[in-house]
């Protein structure tokens, strides 16, 4: 794994230390999701560094669910973060959280704010509340509500959590600054009324919900958060994050920091639209291997190691950008180079025969299972009479820069003999059905007399060979960054992002590969067995990557 990059938050987190402002000097972080959707990539950036910065600084990471919207929410969601948290290499140990733990704290902070006269029940409506709201260049107006006293306040309060108001009727809302230019410091809303939603794990019971810029400083100022590390767009609600922990009494004073979120080019990150993909079928789920998903990535064959690495490499920054498909497909071409064992498979199969070879002759090979690392031992793949090579890896004529198998020419077979093409057999249409080959019996260890193979190429014992089926993924959109200039996001998906070739021939061996087995298919890139959908009755596989990066045109 790639060394560790000092950062600026890192820069700020060793300041801190240095100055004594770190409570215990126990650097305390968080990785904050909201269980509305399965994590991607881009939270994997922000785990890699909370969880990281935990690790590196001997400090803690709390994994805290960020469940203050119940109907977007659900015990899936967070069953598949926790699951991938852990895929990822972390561990919360014991400091797994709820926003939803604090509800009731949060409440009482709430009657805190309106007895200092920092919080008044509002009762515009969503429509008026904004046209009062004003503009960047326009100060909002103030709420007819605003100046009620405390003891009204409390009382309509109380009475909004007892459910004796419907939704959208009246809010709760920080008194702070009407005419500020942050628009965020213009009374935002602190709890909105939401009848009959089941909160995944406060039930009903619960008909008041606190809004997002008032729950999350208050539960890291609950939970001892040293450094509350978030994405720039939250630049602008720093303010209210500062007024929220300095004026009610909470146990410590977390501050704020923010970084420039990952984007990647040819992929969405937002969770609408993921969801979108989803649940109108352009994908088969959130662990479609196409997807930018953990989940999806874990079942295209990527490592813990793989994706750990690709957020290190990417840094962390202040300033947005867009990072190319192909850094992080780097990441894990480099991991498996060194981890998968290599096999042979022909995904598009070409029958040859070997006239002068016994036809009902066999001979087990050794192979080397990986060329750089001995520690990978060897397999025995059976040779005979009848083999498969890839369609690809013929043609009748060719330039001399082509090298493969030609009519009249020899090839060399990956890990056993020469062979010489003498004859070409085409069905009636025309189509090429097999190729009839001379083997050179002596040619194991050196080329024959006088024949010099034009390259190598891979192949499979017909007779051994195990059928598969296997799937190609190319990126998921034919646009760089999706939506861009369109209507909708979706106009840009790639109607050729995957491509199934069935009737693939495996060396034998490889019929025991269970889930998520990793290997390169020597040639043509690195493939792991699928998850879900292989099984006794027919293997599956999924290409992770290409051997070479396809992206850099
Ligand atoms: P969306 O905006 O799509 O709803 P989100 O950011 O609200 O996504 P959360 O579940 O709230 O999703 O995110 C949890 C944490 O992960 C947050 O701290 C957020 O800053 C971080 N995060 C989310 N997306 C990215 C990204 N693309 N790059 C880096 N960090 C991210
Ligand atoms: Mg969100
Ligand atoms: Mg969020």
């Amino acid at each position: 794994e790639s060394e560790k990059k000092s950062n600026f938050i890192r820069q700020i987190i060793d300041a801190d230390l240095a100055a004594g402002r770190v409570p215990g000097g126990v650097v305390h972080t968080r990785f904050p999701p909201e269980p509305n959707g399965y994590l991607h990539i881009g939270h994997a950036k922000s785990i890699v560094l909370n969880f990281g910065i935990a690790r590196d600084y001997g400090g803690k990471c709390n994994l805290r669910f960020d469940d203050t919207n119940p109907h977007k929410e659900n015990m899936e969601f967070v069953e598949s973060i926790k699951e991938d948290v852990r895929w990822l290499g972390y561990d919360w140990e014991e400091r797994l959280y709820y926003a939803s733990d604090y509800f009731e704290k949060l409440y009482d902070f709430a009657v805190e704010l309106i007895g200092k006269g920092l919080a008044y029940v509002c009762d515009l409506d969503a429509e008026s509340m904004r046209a009062h709201r004003g503009t960047l260049t326009e100060p909002g107006k103030e709420s007819p509500y605003r100046n009620r006293g405390v003891e009204e306040n409390l009382d309509l309060f109380r009475r909004m959590r007892a459910g004796e108001f419907p939704d959208g009727s009246r809010t709760l809302r920080a008194k702070i600054d009407m005419a500020s230019p942050n628009l965020n410091l213009r009374d935002p809303v602190l709890y909105r009324i939401r009848h009959g939603v089941i909160h995944h794990q406060t039930g009903a019971e619960w008909c008041i919900y606190p809004m997002y810029d008032y729950t999350h400083p208050l539960s890291d100022a609950i939970e001892g958060i040293t450094h509350s590390i978030c994405t720039l767009e939250f630049e602008d609600h720093r303010p209210l994050y500062d007024w929220a922990v300095e004026h009610v009494s909470a146990p410590a004073r977390p501050r704020q920091y923010e970084f420039a979120r990952l984007n990647l080019q040819y992929t969405v990150m937002s969770k609408r639209k993921l969801t979108r993909l989803v649940q109108e079928g352009f994908v088969s789920g959130w662990d479609d291997p196409r997807m930018p998903t953990i989940a999806g990535l874990r079942r295209r064959g990527y490592t813990p190691a793989a994706v750990r690495d690709f957020c290190e490499r990417i840094g962390v920054t202040k300033s947005d950008s867009t990072t190319e498909m192909g850094v992080l497909e780097n990441s894990v071409r480099e991991d498996l180079d060194r981890s998968a064992p290599r096999r042979m498979a022909v995904l598009r199969p070409l029958k040859v025969v070997l006239t002068n070879y016994l036809a009902l002759a066999e001979e087990w090979l050794e192979a080397a299972n990986h060329p750089k690392d001995p520690a990978f031992g060897s397999r025995r793949i059976p040779f005979s009479a009848e083999i498969w090579i890839d369609r690809d890896d013929f043609r009748e004529e060719a330039p001399r820069s082509y090298k493969r198998l030609v009519k009249g020419e020899a090839v060399r077979l990956r890990n056993a003999y020469v062979i010489r093409c003498d004859e070409v057999v085409r069905e009636h249409n025309g189509e090429l059905s097999e190729l009839r080959c001379t083997c050179f019996p002596e040619s194991l260890e050196g080329n024959p007399e006088g024949i010099k193979p034009r390259g190598v190429i891979h192949w499979v014992s017909a007779r051994h060979a195990v059928d598969a089926e296997v799937r190609l993924y190319d990126r998921l959109f034919s646009q760089p960054i999706p939506g861009k200039g369109a209507e909708d996001f979706i106009e840009h998906l790639n109607p050729v992002s995957l491509q199934v070739l069935t009737g693939c021939k495996l060396e034998p061996v490889l019929a025991g590969a269970g889930a998520g087995d990793r290997f390169q298919f020597e040639r043509e890139g690195y493939f792991c067995v699928d998850s879900r959908d292989s099984n006794e009755g027919g293997l599956v596989f999924n290409r992770t990557v290409t051997l070479r990066d396809s992206w850099a045109k």
